[in-house]
């Protein structure tokens, strides 16, 4: 039988006025487990942390760490710790005092030979042993970012929260920033829970991945889950690159489905959800990378707008008039030459995707 999950929230809603920003979330996260919440700004990824790390209550449902309710419980007495979007550190103090508050908190007060021990494990533990007596405006961002780590670390909270920790990092910064973090996971075998914007940093970093729309969670799964059967159109445009293109459901036969698209051509995709319904609308959706330019008749036919270089990869940007916005098409480059085997602007084209089982058909989505 599987362990008690560590972190369970339970029909959790949580309502500010009139506005609701979570309308009911449930999810459970296993003891050691890396899950991310990961969605656009104000979908309630923060609000969700604030109801787990107690700084906020819900207006119903319940909050469970480590198989107890804690729905009422303070923040201190929750076996929990937030590393805070802006860090939250204070200038004046230097990066061992700024650790060491960690562990002066009400109810959680430390003997005095202990706090020392502590404050040096926290700070070995992500690198900044050598920093522990400068400000923090005497620190690069990403040291910052460290100590708010070791300062939440330093309390050896079972469940660490993390709100969008890298986000205030330059881009090279934060992908060395997200090996450190998936090997400190590792290292120290607690749970992490991250809120993220980010959808290339909720793949590589998540055993599991949240994806949230409006207050609830439209879809959990583990990344490459996620990448390859999105449940919905939002979850397949929010993750990775999806060309998502509207059609007609002509057939329809449990797992199969064929789709009229606006510019006359039929394709046969995999129907994601059951209860299709011939002669309805639908949303097809295909990556990139799942998309070929076709040698026959069959496919949408496009128009390539232009080349985009990518380094590794070269995308085709096309246009159809199967759809409004523009069909992209990519490329792994097999060596330098690879560009001149692509058709040029303006050459007419046929996309077809790889295999059936690369286009995915969706009930059409009521626009947000
Ligand atoms: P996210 O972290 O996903 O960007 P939040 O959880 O911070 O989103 O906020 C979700 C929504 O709830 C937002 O629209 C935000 O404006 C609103 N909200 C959050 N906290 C409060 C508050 N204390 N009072 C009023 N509205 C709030
Ligand atoms: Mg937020």
């Amino acid at each position: 039988m599987a362990a008690e999950p560590i972190v369970v929230l339970e029909g959790a809603t949580k309502s500010y006025g009139d506005f609701v920003a979570l309308g009911g979330i449930d999810l459970s996260i296993a003891a050691g487990e890396f899950v991310t919440l990961l969605g656009p700004s104000g979908c309630g990824k923060t609000t969700t942390l604030r109801l787990i790390g107690g700084f906020e209550t819900p207006d119903s449902g319940r909050v469970r760490i480590g198989g107890e309710d804690v729905t009422a419980l303070p923040p201190y007495r929750r076996a929990v710790n937030t590393v805070f979007q802006d860090y939250a550190l204070f200038p004046h103090m230097s990066v061992a005092q700024n650790v060491a508050y960690g562990l002066s908190v009400k109810a959680n007060r430390v003997p005095r030979a202990d706090r020392e021990r502590r404050v040096q494990e926290a700070l070995a533990m992500v690198g900044l042993s050598d920093k522990r007596d400068r400000r923090p405006g005497e620190l690069s961002g990403g040291q910052r970012q460290r100590v708010a780590m070791a300062r939440a670390l330093v309390r050896k909270p079972k469940v660490l929260l993390l709100d969008e920790p890298l986000s205030a990092l330059d881009v090279k910064l934060r992908e060395a920033m997200q090996i450190e973090l998936k090997h400190l996971h590792q290292q120290l075998g607690i749970t992490f829970l991250m809120v993220t914007h980010d959808q290339a940093e909720a793949l590589v970093l998540s055993d599991r991945v949240a994806v949230m729309k409006a207050g609830r969670i439209a879809q959990i799964g583990a990344p490459q889950e996620l990448y390859d059967r999105p449940a919905s159109p939002y979850v397949a445009d929010f993750i990775g690159a999806a060309n998502l293109i509207d059609g007609t459901l002509e057939g329809f036969d449990g797992e199969m489905a064929w789709v009229r698209f606006g510019d006359g051509s039929r394709l046969a995709g995999r129907a994601v959800r059951s209860g299709l319904v011939a002669g309805s609308r639908v949303t097809a959706g295909v990556r990139p990378e799942r998309l070929k330019v076709g040698t026959g008749d069959e496919g949408l036919s496009a128009t390539v707008v232009g080349q985009l270089f990518h380094g590794g990869v070269l995308r085709l940007e096309t246009k159809s008039a199967a759809s409004p916005r523009p069909i992209f098409v990519e490329v792994q480059r097999a060596s330098a030459a690879t560009s001149d085997a692509l058709p040029p602007a303006g050459a007419t084209i046929r996309l077809v995707p790889a295999t059936p089982d690369d286009l995915l058909v969706y009930p059409e989505e009521a626009a947000p």
